[in-house]
């Protein structure tokens, strides 16, 4: 998977602090032009990940490369400014006493005068801040440092751009107007960017390729769609959608579950699995003859309705089921919850899943 065409490769990456493993045999590479999102709860490691692979954190494991060349292994590193890689800080960390201009221009500092104009000229109109060379910062709205902070990342060309949840102190309108706008420029500029966030949602909108991380371990690399149809574990597909979880033993094949048999393809007989189900696998019907629950509530969410059903299974187990647009049925009506085999995962149980 880790080859030398990728733009950025991070190898076997383990990072401590004290006794706190932060990261934990990393591996993850980003070609030309694509948008990684590294994406996981707080805590789990992406932050400590990034700023090793853009050397502001020195490397304990594993190794570094960059278009090829080895930026940091256990015995040699290249420093942060010689990596040919652009970073946009989840605060931006513009100079407040420098222009928009000056701050794009304070890492050229090796180009000659008109060579570094050019440069910032072309970066400010690929991010659409020509208009704004001569201001400085606190003139400028949130969105409009975060162009700028873009702008200086990728002024002076890099191959790789690091991004720490660069859309955060956005308001939502904001945020998906310029995170449009910045994962177009960085793809059109041939870029290889690897973006962290917390919202899996913003993930799954920008990314060519998500990769989830939980404890300092990377779970699952993949396309957007890999990871929501087919997560590889619990906290994966937890992570990424509402889930109804129950649990079974396996028996020729398949796993009994309030909701019917599940088959369990391959999984060793008398194996202890979870079955998950996301609420929109499952469907109701208004049918008293064929119930098999009744309606606890029901909300209105806009663009699709969240039922929640109390089953007669003997123990009143409680589903939540997913209708697109809006369906309320009242509380205490009778119905049939059917699951059909879609977004429906079985994971064997491990102690810490
Ligand atoms: P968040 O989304 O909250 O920023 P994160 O996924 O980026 O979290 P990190 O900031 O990489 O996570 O932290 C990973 C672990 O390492 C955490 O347990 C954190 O407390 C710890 N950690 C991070 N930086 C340091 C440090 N400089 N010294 C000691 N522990 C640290």
């Amino acid at each position: 998977m880790v080859s030398d065409v990728n733009d950025l490769a991070i190898e076997h990456v383990t990072h401590r602090f004290g006794v706190i493993l932060a990261v934990d045999d990393a591996e993850l590479s980003v070609g030309a032009g694509e948008v990684v999102c590294l994406v996981g709860p707080s805590g789990c490691g992406k932050t400590t990940l990034l700023r090793v692979a853009a050397g502001l954190e020195p490397l304990q494991e594993g190794r570094v490369t960059i278009g090829g060349a080895v930026m940091a292994d256990t015995r040699n590193a290249v420093p942060p400014e010689n990596r040919n890689v652009g970073i946009v800080f989840q605060d931006y960390a513009l100079f407040p006493h420098l222009t928009v201009r000056g701050n794009i221009a304070f890492g050229l500092q090796k180009h000659n005068t008109a060579e570094r104009d050019r440069m910032v000229a072309q970066a400010l109109e690929r991010t659409g801040m020509s208009g704004y060379a001569a201001t400085y910062p606190h003139q400028l709205s949130g969105g409009q440092q975060q162009r700028v902070a873009l702008a200086r990342a990728i002024a002076p060309r890099p191959r790789v751009v690091l991004l720490d949840e660069p859309f955060s102190g956005l308001d939502t309108s904001l945020r998906h107007r310029v995170r449009d706008q910045t994962a177009e420029i960085l793809r059109d500029s041939g870029i290889a960017t690897l973006m962290v966030t917390h919202d899996p949602e913003e993930a799954m909108y920008l990314a060519d390729r998500i990769a989830v991380m939980n404890r300092g371990r990377i779970r699952q690399v993949g396309s957007p769609d890999e990871i929501y149809l087919k997560p590889a574990d619990t906290f994966v597909a937890a992570f990424f959608g509402d889930v109804n979880r129950f649990e079974g033993v396996v028996e020729n094949g398949h796993v009994q579950t309030v909701l019917g048999p599940v088959a369990t393809n391959g999984t060793a007989n008398g194996a202890k699995v979870d079955v998950l189900v996301r609420p929109e696998a499952l469907s109701i019907a208004e049918t008293p003859d064929h119930a098999n629950g009744t309606i606890a509530s029901a909300r209105f969410l806009g663009r699709s309705s969240l039922i929640d059903v109390r089953l007669s299974d003997g123990e009143a187990t409680r589903v939540r089921v997913h209708v697109p647009g809006r369906y309320l049925p009242k509380a205490g009506a009778q119905v049939s919850v059917t699951r059909n085999d879609t977004q429906t995962f079985v994971f064997t149980r491990t102690a810490k899943a």
